[in-house]
């Protein structure tokens, strides 16, 4: 079949699977907060495409660098040196705790190349043959075979089986079914600072230094899942810095080129020694375009400390929140740390969404009952006032409805 075709009723099916359930919004330009959609709608943007556009829409500084790349060259193998790759991952590791930087393209990429790293370093280098990484309930990694296999939610593995083994599962908060878990097989602990898609859930400190603890007694790799937390956001350059730990690998993807699609994977030093020449490859990782878009979007963060602003952002917009959610019985609990919060409510929080996309609000859900906010680094108090005084009367309605 070609083209798009006419269903009964004379409804007119897409010729895209249909992997998401969309909104009927087609949104066709974005500038800072702000999108706007075909029908010339304006929104403020408090979801930035699931915490990519961190500099907001169209960056002045990453199109600029990005334009001036379109002129020069697109793409050239990795069989070659390539100067932009060169320069991000320098600039990656000068402002981390990390030594080499692996691109490619994707989240649930940058986890994979995570997963294979620590299984090689422990089959190759250590020679211990261990291959069991250990994540948490709730967790989202990605949707790969390996990275939905770490992933904690029953809900991303329906109907994929066989799962690859060597993967296990622990309550997040849980010391004994962690400890328990651990094996002689065991080669790494893989974590996100804050549970984003399960709930926007931020891990307590004593919790993740045990486990920092437990893997330096235990010879194992920590990763960490910087994907929705990094560049930023949580109020540090990365989520691992507010726990006074080092995690051995650690990845980032979503805003780290501003909506350029890239990923990478970021290890220690002694780690290079696993990752030798052949042993893992992408064709489009780290092209010169791609890490132009890294470069334009660390030097833009970094040179004006950004998860500062994130910082007090974050702690505006939460207090806002719990000064106008104050006593609203339709609100459990408000968490979060920096710019990324989440609202647990007492239902599914999908009409509300809804809702507030009609009062030119866009958000997303993290989980059915919680309301994820991710505005951009750059947003303002007013934008924020905005966005706090449309949720909280979308929210007085409902606590008037659900009593
Ligand atoms: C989004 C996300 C991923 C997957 O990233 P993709 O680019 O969609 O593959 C993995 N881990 C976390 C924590 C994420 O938020």
């Amino acid at each position: 079949m070609s083209g798009t075709q006419e269903q009964g009723q004379g409804q007119v099916q897409s010729s895209l699977f249909p992997t998401y359930a969309r909104y009927p919004i087609s949104l066709v330009k974005g500038q800072g907060s702000y999108l706007w959609d075909d029908q010339g709608n304006k929104y403020l943007d408090f979801m930035s495409g699931l915490a990519v556009t961190g500099l907001g829409h169209a960056p002045q500084q990453v199109k600029e660098k990005l334009v001036a790349q379109l002129d020069e060259l697109w793409h050239v193998s990795n069989l070659f040196q390539i100067p932009n790759q060169e320069k991000a991952a320098a600039l990656l590791t000068a402002n981390t705790c990390a030594d080499a930087v692996f691109f490619c393209n994707s989240g649930a990429e940058a986890n994979e190349a995570a997963i294979k790293l620590a299984r090689r370093y422990h089959q190759k280098v250590l020679n211990s043959g261990r291959y069991e990484i250990i994540t948490f309930n709730q967790s989202f990694h990605g949707r790969t075979l390996a990275t939905l296999t770490a992933t904690g939610q029953d809900k991303v593995k329906e109907g994929f089986a066989p799962l690859p083994a060597g993967f296990k599962h622990v309550p997040l908060h849980d010391v004994e079914a962690l400890e328990a878990a651990i094996t002689n097989q065991t080669c790494a602990i893989m974590i996100e600072m804050v549970q984003a898609e399960g709930g926007v859930i931020p891990v307590e400190p004593a919790f993740v230094q045990h486990i920092a603890k437990l893997c330096k007694e235990h010879n194992l790799l920590l990763i960490i899942d910087e994907i929705q937390t990094g560049m930023g956001r949580t109020g540090k350059l990365f989520a691992y810095e507010h726990y006074g730990i080092e995690p051995d690998i650690f990845t980032v993807a979503k805003a780290l080129a501003s909506g350029f699609p890239v990923g990478a994977m970021l290890g220690k030093g002694y780690l290079r020694e696993a990752f030798t020449a052949g042993s893992h490859g992408s064709t489009f990782g780290g092209t010169p375009i791609a890490t132009a878009a890294v470069i334009a979007t660390v030097e833009t963060i970094v040179g004006g400390r950004l998860w500062e602003r994130a910082a007090e952002m974050g702690d505006y917009l939460m207090e806002q929140l719990q000064e106008k959610l104050d006593g609203n019985t339709y609100v459990r609990a408000i968490r979060g740390k920096g710019l990324i919060i989440g609202i647990e409510c007492i239902e599914p929080v999908a009409g509300v969404i809804a809702e507030a996309q009609q009062k030119g609000l866009l958000t997303v859900s993290a989980g059915p009952n919680v309301l994820r906010l991710l505005p951009n680094l750059l947003v303002t108090k007013e934008e924020i006032d905005t966005a706090v005084s449309m949720i909280n009367e979308l929210f007085t309605a409902k606590a008037a409805v659900t009593q």
